[in-house]
């Protein structure tokens, strides 16, 4: 975001909670992007990480095309004026509705996650009389570590299943009017190592080939996911566009000679959208409690399950700072939870962040937040459907400014904005992570048992005896789902463990001495990878 946004004044002007993007931002970063990474690739926008109008307007001014999931998003895109030749459709559970308003918009392509929608397909479009293109998206047999959800390799609901495509051979080209003309592959979220996209991006290639051959597809197109991550939290590095593109742009290159007409699609929600937008709260009461601050704001989970940390198996703050004043020179800075107005504990957007002393009214604003905001929190959900909605507000390097409400529901209909146009180039600034918890990483055995028992004594609130390792978490020490979250939140503050919810079996929990084994081996990999 842009250093010289008038907090104050949004905040006044639309009142809190509520999202903020930069539009210039937006822009840059992808006219960034898309003359770093080879010409013959295509940004498709993906709207189910943020599908506010004014961000897609942005976006889409800047060149970006559009991929969406739901009928909203489609809506939304035709509604902005979006070529239907530049918009793909994709879901592993699209509606008979949803596939007929893609052939009837008459979309470039229908990405394809089964061989029953292929014939749904392939009955809409017949029903028409038209020819509807398809991409089929294809579970590959890999699976590359490095995406914190990994997509491939395993049994899915999306795509269809490598073995299964080659094995389908021409049938694949009988549809009448399905039109199966290339494959998309999606393996994940939040890649930040640019070796995991290209490997992920070499192997997508060559299966399309592979794929062609044993098909008789042609490769109209090609769509190679994406998937590039937004560092959010201590410790993370920022995906290097200009290093990806080192590696990335020779096989895109290559493919594109060996391929010239084919489109290289790639898709992007996060990097697009993330470090663009800040969630603008505004805090209520501050508070001690055992010698802890407290600070309770008007905004949290209901508009930011991201932030809370809902959803992961552990909290990890994202980056929070001080908007409304800039603090005395010589204010200390104290270590403070932020909670937000739910009445659940989970509600807690932020745990023992440095921040100069807080006081009722404050604005803050949990940054890199214009990802996976409103379109991945419970706004609508019976919990909290009483309370306002976020709206939305967009701001640049002169805020001109577009409220609009942000749900994905009523995305289509929303009114336009407007706001100016983007004038100067934006430099976000660096991610200065906060010191938050202080975290320390340590192998040693002795001491794995001693804050496992330690965190364990802080969920089930008493004091624990030296603990067998063959002692049962659930039977002997009472533990339930939501205290082993608790105890994994607990031991990612106190020994820094990164812990990925793929990974975890329910073996993991059964005694101290597997969870302990757990933890160590957790220890020992993130050794390894630093
Ligand atoms: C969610 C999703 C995206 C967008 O992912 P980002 O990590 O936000 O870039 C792209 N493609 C598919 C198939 C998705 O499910």
């Amino acid at each position: 975001m842009s250093a010289e946004v008038d907090w104050n004044g949004i905040a006044d002007t639309y009142g809190t909670p509520t999202y903020v993007y930069d539009g210039d931002w937006l822009a840059d970063n992808l006219h960034a992007l898309r003359s770093t990474l080879h010409p013959s690739l295509e940004i498709f926008y993906s709207l189910k990480s943020n599908p506010n109008r004014g961000v897609y307007d942005v976006l889409h001014a800047a060149g970006a095309r559009a991929e969406v999931s739901s009928l909203a998003e489609l809506r939304l895109v035709l509604d902005a004026g979006t070529d239907p030749e530049n918009i793909v459709f994709l879901g592993p559970g699209k509606s008979a509705q949803e596939i007929e308003a893609c052939v009837d918009a008459g979309i470039y392509a229908v990405v394809c996650e089964s061989f029953d929608e292929l014939e749904r397909i392939d009955e809409a479009a017949r029903a028409r009389d038209v020819r509807q293109r398809v991409l089929l998206r294809v579970n590959p047999a890999l699976s590359i570590a490095g995406s914190r959800l990994t997509m491939g390799g395993k049994p899915r609901q999306f795509g269809i299943d490598e073995a299964q495509v080659l094995a389908a051979g021409r049938a694949l080209t009988d549809f009448g009017h399905a039109e199966v003309a290339g494959i998309q592959v999606y393996l994940g979220t939040r890649i930040l190592d640019t070796e995991v996209v290209v490997k992920n991006t070499a192997y997508i290639l060559d299966l399309a080939d592979r794929i062609a051959q044993a098909t008789g597809i042609p490769l109209t197109a090609v769509d190679i996911g994406g998937g590039l991550g937004a560092a959010y939290f201590e410790g993370e590095r920022e995906l290097d566009a200009i290093e990806l593109a080192k590696d990335l742009n020779p096989l895109l290159d290559r493919f594109a000679s060996a391929h010239p007409g084919t489109r290289l699609i790639m898709e992007s929600g996060r990097y697009l959208t993330a470090l663009g937008g800040t969630y603008l709260m505004r805090v209520r009461y501050t508070k001690q409690s055992m010698g802890e601050n407290f600070a309770v704001a008007d905004g949290g989970t209901h508009h930011h399950m991201a932030a809370v940390g809902i959803g992961s198996f552990v909290k990890r703050n994202f980056p929070i700072a001080l908007l409304s004043r800039l603090p005395e020179p010589a204010e200390e800075h104290g270590t403070w939870n932020i909670a937000g107005p739910l009445c659940t504990p989970n509600d807690t957007v932020a745990k023992s962040v440095a921040l100069p002393e807080l006081r009722p009214g404050d604005l803050i604003g949990v940054l890199r937040s214009g990802a996976y905001g409103p379109s991945a929190s419970p706004c609508t959900s019976s919990a909290t459907a009483t309370r306002p909605r976020s709206s939305c507000a967009m701001a640049g390097r002169t805020w001109s400014v577009a409220a609009t409400r942000s749900t994905t529901s009523s995305a289509g209909s929303r009114p336009t904005p407007s706001w100016a146009e983007p004038t100067a180039t934006a430099d976000p600034r660096p991610f200065e992570p906060r010191k938050g918890a202080v975290t320390m990483v340590n192998t040693d055995n002795a001491t794995t048992a001693d804050a496992l028992r330690n965190a364990l004594a802080e969920v089930l609130h008493k004091e624990l005896p030296e603990l067998a390792p063959g002692t049962r978490l659930f039977s002997d020490l009472a533990l339930d789902s939501t205290s082993v979250i608790e105890l994994l939140m607990e031991l990612e503050d106190t020994l820094g463990l990164q812990i990925d919810p793929d990974e975890l079996t329910p073996d993991v929990f059964e005694t101290i001495g597997s969870l302990n084994a757990y933890i160590d081996a957790c220890l020992t990999g993130e050794e390894k990878a630093s």
